[in-house]
Parts: C-alpha cells; structure tokens; sequence
C-alpha cells in the first residue's frame, strides 16, 4: 500500500469516512522522500526505541517500524485506529496507545515500554499547535531520551535551532541550547502534505547532552529569568526583567553593571552566560 500516493491516501481516508481535523493539527505527508530521511537520520538500530508522537495513518511510523527495535505512537485521535490497523498490519514492533501526548506520564511509558533497550528517541511531525510545548516537555522533564527529530513550521524551527545571542533568538532557544546540541536539517515545502497548510516547515534535530553542559545553581530561577527577559521583546532586557519579575529595577540595573552589560541590551542579544549570571546575581 502506497501511503505517499494521494489517491490511494484518499481512497483509504473515504472508506473510513475520515475527515480531517484542523484542530488536531492534521497535515499528513505524501512526499516519498521525507520519512525515509526522517527515519535514516535517527541512527536507530534493533536497540533502540522511538517514541512516536501523533502517527496519523502511519507513513513516518512505517519508516520508523523499519530501522528501529521498537515503536511506540502516541495517537490522540481515536478515528485513526482503525485506519492504522490497516496500513500497519504486519509489523510486530509497533504499539499504537490513545494518548495525549501533552497529559501522557512520559516518564512512565519510557519505563514500562522500552526496558532493556540502549537508548530512546523521539521521532515525530507535530501537530504545530503544540509543537513548543512538546518539545519543551521532552526536554524539561529529565527523560532518559537522547535524540529528537521533529518536523515544525519553519519559522518556530529557526527560532528553535537559533544561537542564543542572535535576531531570531527567544526563551525556546535558550532552553534547547542549555539541553541539546540543535540543527535545522532540511526544508519541506507546503505541497509535501494533504492537505497543505499555509507555511513550510523544517525539520530539525536536537542532541540532548549526555552532561549539563551550563552550571546553574537555581535551574527554576534561571528559566524564569531568561522567561521575564524575552516577555516584553521591544523593551530592554532590564526593563523586562523588572516589570515581570517583580525584582526592583535598581536591583536589576547593578547586576547589569556588575556584569559589564549595557543596561540598554535587548534579550535577543544576551548570551547563554550572561542569563544565567543575571539570574544569580538578582
Ligand atoms: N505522522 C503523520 C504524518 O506525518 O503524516 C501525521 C502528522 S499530523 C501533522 C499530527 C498528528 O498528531 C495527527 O495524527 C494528530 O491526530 C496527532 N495529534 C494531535 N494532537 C495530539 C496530541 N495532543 N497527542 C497525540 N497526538 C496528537
């Protein structure tokens, strides 16, 4: 069954009377060439597990059942089941589990699914309304994975994989650089899926390092700090800090001075050292 072909996609989406979600995040990919890419650049062998996050009626998750040992997808939408059923009959490292991956206690499945297996990674083409905090929560919550290969829109993709202290900079960037190694590893264009969405997308690795690469104290001061910096992006980074912080602006503006930092720099400028000597010093 040729899952890239649009009539046969279309064919097996009408005998299921399915329709599409745009709630859901629903654009299924037809391009042949994506997944096997997606899935070539994971590395993945029969020791490792992949979490899959939204398989839709299965092109990526079939790549993916190929080269990796085990498959979990996690599918918010029940309708798609029986479809799944269908184009996935046949591979016995799969498992397909209804979940929201935002509710879903990761850390849990991981345990419960991929015992024995040397590493764990996620693979996956977001649902964009969610594709931050996804990626935030895999990061954030101390999971025992060490790769991630999303598909995102392209402009949350270059904020993602940005270098802190540039243009397209924000609080993502800072919290995927102070985790992960990140990089934008090739462009797919609006006509890639069914049906098309309004933007291109990219899709994009991050490493997670094996050690904390930073020193951080007060990891929950850190991220609040660089959080307040970026929330107001046209004021400067003390006046930001101040206003949302609740910390006072002398207080701010010595710390500021201390560090030899102008007191007019914006977030988008400051460095990985510099907010996490900042949140110290305030
Ligand atoms: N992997 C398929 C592909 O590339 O064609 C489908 C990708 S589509 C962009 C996103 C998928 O995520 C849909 O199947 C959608 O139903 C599912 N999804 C949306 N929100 C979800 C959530 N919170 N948890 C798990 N899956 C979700």
């Amino acid at each position: 069954m040729n899952l890239y072909d649009y009539n046969t996609v279309k064919r097996i989406l009408s005998h299921h009377g399915f329709t599409f979600s745009k709630a859901l995040g629903q654009n299924f990919l037809i391009d042949p060439d994506v997944c096997p890419q997606m899935a070539q650049s994971l590395n993945a062998d029969d020791k490792t597990g992949v979490i899959e996050v939204g398989p839709g009626i299965g092109v990526l998750t079939k790549e993916l059942c190929k080269t990796a040992g085990k498959v979990v997808a996690l599918e918010l939408d029940k309708r798609l089941f029986p479809i799944l059923d269908e184009t996935l009959a046949g591979f016995d490292n799969l498992e397909v589990v209804n979940a929201d991956v935002m509710k879903v206690d990761l850390k849990s499945l991981i345990d419960e699914k991929f015992a024995g297996f040397n590493s764990i990674k996620v693979c996956a083409n977001l649902p964009y309304y969610i594709t931050s905090p996804v990626i935030m929560t895999l990061l954030e919550s101390n999971l025992a994975i060490d790769e991630i290969v999303v598909m995102v829109q392209k402009e949350a993709g270059e904020r993602l994989c940005a270098e802190v202290g540039t243009r397209l900079a924000g609080a993502v960037t800072v919290t995927v650089n102070y985790y992960a190694d990140s990089e934008i590893l090739f462009e797919v264009g609006k006509d890639s899926f069914m049906p098309s969405p309004k933007v291109d997308s990219v899709v994009i690795k991050l490493t997670l390092h094996k050690e904390r690469k930073f020193e951080v104290r007060d990891e929950k001061r850190f991220f609040t700090t660089v959080k307040c910096a970026f929330s107001q992006r046209r004021k400067t980074a003390l006046n930001s800090i101040s206003n949302t912080m609740g910390v006072s602006k002398d207080k701010v503006s010595t710390a500021f001075d201390t560090l030899g930092l102008d007191t007019n720099i914006r977030a988008e400028k400051l460095k990985m050292e510099d907010f996490i000597k900042i949140s110290e010093l305030i």
